[in-house]
């Protein structure tokens, strides 16, 4: 038994030679002084991965000490997030103490609160931790009020902090607290703890760890630095993402009366189509234009017609069913596309749209019922593959213009074998 104890202890000896942890040789040797006489016997034959360690080898322990915190700190130094910087800190703090447990606390959103990563990556407060037995609170408040290092030798033993409840069930556990400060605050504080030996943590060690928290102190500014622009890069970039959405909103939007304009029209109306096609459905469409609006305009003037224009807009949108799509046409006209609607369906919805537009009673001062009407032509078609989507606005036009021609404020539905009217001439003007 004793003897593999010492030949463990002899391996972990010249693994903390290796890694230039000095002080924790020195403190080797002391506890056991037949180690090192071990150690200066003949030394293992190297294979050529351990060059480095070597070449360590060949210079004093101080000089092993600066390399391994200058490895350290460089490390420190690449990384960029908190999370990184955390997990880096904790690898090298305990390789180079042999520390059992190394924490690194960040300061909270108020002052005096901390945060303390759990080992699921979490993040809790003190009180939390300290409930949870992660750490002893009593020597974080201490290294917190006198704002220096504090080594413990053995915290159990120790009057300053043995009542912390977290010791109560521990038989030896050295301590180092470093608080970590930037610009006269404490920013962060690192707690290394080893309950394995007393008097880990030796005052002649811990000038190099003071060089490492230095460093780290540097580091997590940067890491806040960095993290607060890849917040705004993400801001600016959603505010971005949301502009471009409500340019692409604009551009397929009527600025007068908020529907579609005839352009998302025609792009809706295309695609619909060949949804139509391959499905053979039924595709329908309304063409709807204002009653004597001309006259609206003579009597009422430009603005007034702009607002009756909103209005019909308003109450044509209000009364088509969701899976369709009203738009603007141009001038005093609207379109409604209806996909799935064969032409009862859209008869039924004209019909409706018609008599909304003449209940909301707005005073016309030539119509037949001195009310603002509209008049409607309705077309439904189930295309087949080699038919184009112009078809159906022709129908619907056609139809429109006999709505006109019959007296306007009416619907007429479209019967798909009537031929459509052929003209360049605008299908209702004159009317
Ligand atoms: P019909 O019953 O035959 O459709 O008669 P109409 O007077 O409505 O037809 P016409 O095509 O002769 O006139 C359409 C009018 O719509 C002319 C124009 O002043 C008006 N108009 C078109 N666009 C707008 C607009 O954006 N604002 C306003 N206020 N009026 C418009
Ligand atoms: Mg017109
Ligand atoms: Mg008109």
């Amino acid at each position: 038994m004793v003897a593999a104890g010492s030949t463990l202890l002899a391996a972990a000896r010249r693994q903390y030679l290796d890694w230039g942890a000095a002080a924790k040789v020195s403190q080797l040797d002391w506890a056991n002084p037949a180690l090192s006489l071990e150690s200066a016997g003949p030394q293992p034959v190297l294979p050529p991965a351990t060059e480095l360690a070597a070449r360590r080898s060949a210079f004093t322990t101080g000089t092993i000490d600066l390399l391994s915190v200058f490895a350290a700190s460089q490390a420190l130094s690449s990384e960029t997030s908190i999370e990184g910087l955390r997990s880096r800190v904790v690898g090298i703090l305990s390789a180079m103490t042999g520390a059992t447990d190394v924490h690194l606390l960040l300061r909270g959103e108020k002052p005096h609160d901390w945060l303390v990563s759990t080992d699921d990556g979490d993040s809790v407060s003190l009180e939390e931790a300290s409930a949870r037995r992660i750490l002893p609170p009593s020597v974080i408040w201490y290294a917190e009020r006198t704002r220096t290092p504090v080594i413990v030798a053995d915290a159990t033993h120790d009057d300053r902090f043995n009542r912390d409840p977290y010791f109560a069930d521990v038989n030896r556990c050295s301590l180092l607290a470093i608080p970590i400060m930037n610009r006269n605050e404490i920013r962060a504080m690192l707690l290394l703890e080893n309950r394995m030996i007393r008097e880990a943590f030796t005052a002649d060690r811990l000038e190099g760890i003071i060089l490492i928290a230095g460093q780290l102190a540097v580091s997590l500014d940067n890491a806040r630095v960095y993290g607060s622009l890849e917040r705004k890069v993400a801001e600016r970039t959603e505010e971005l993402a949301a502009a471009n959405r409500r340019l692409e909103q604009l551009s397929v939007t009527d600025p007068l009366t908020g529907l579609a304009n005839r352009r998302h029209l025609d792009e809706v109306l295309d695609i619909e189509w060949h949804r139509a096609q391959r499905h053979t459905t039924p595709l329908a469409l309304a063409m709807i234009d204002i009653d004597r609006f001309k006259s609206y305009n003579d009597h009422f003037g430009h603005a007034a017609g702009d607002r009756c224009l909103q209005r019909v807009a308003a109450c044509l949108a209000a009364g088509t069913r969701d899976t369709d799509l009203t738009a603007r046409y141009g001038g005093e006209e609207f379109a409604v596309v209806m996909p799935g609607a064969d032409t009862g369906d859209a008869s039924r919805i004209a019909h409706r749209l018609r008599s909304a537009v003449a209940e909301l009673t707005e005073p016309h001062p030539v119509t037949t019922n001195q009310v603002v009407t509209v008049s409607i032509g309705v077309a439904s078609i189930a295309p087949t593959p080699t038919e184009e989507a112009k078809a159906l606005v022709e129908l619907a036009d056609s139809a429109l213009y006999r709505a006109k021609s019959g007296g306007r404020n009416q619907v007429e539905v479209a019967h798909p074998t009537l031929a459509p009217r052929h003209t360049d001439a605008s299908p209702w003007s004159g009317v």
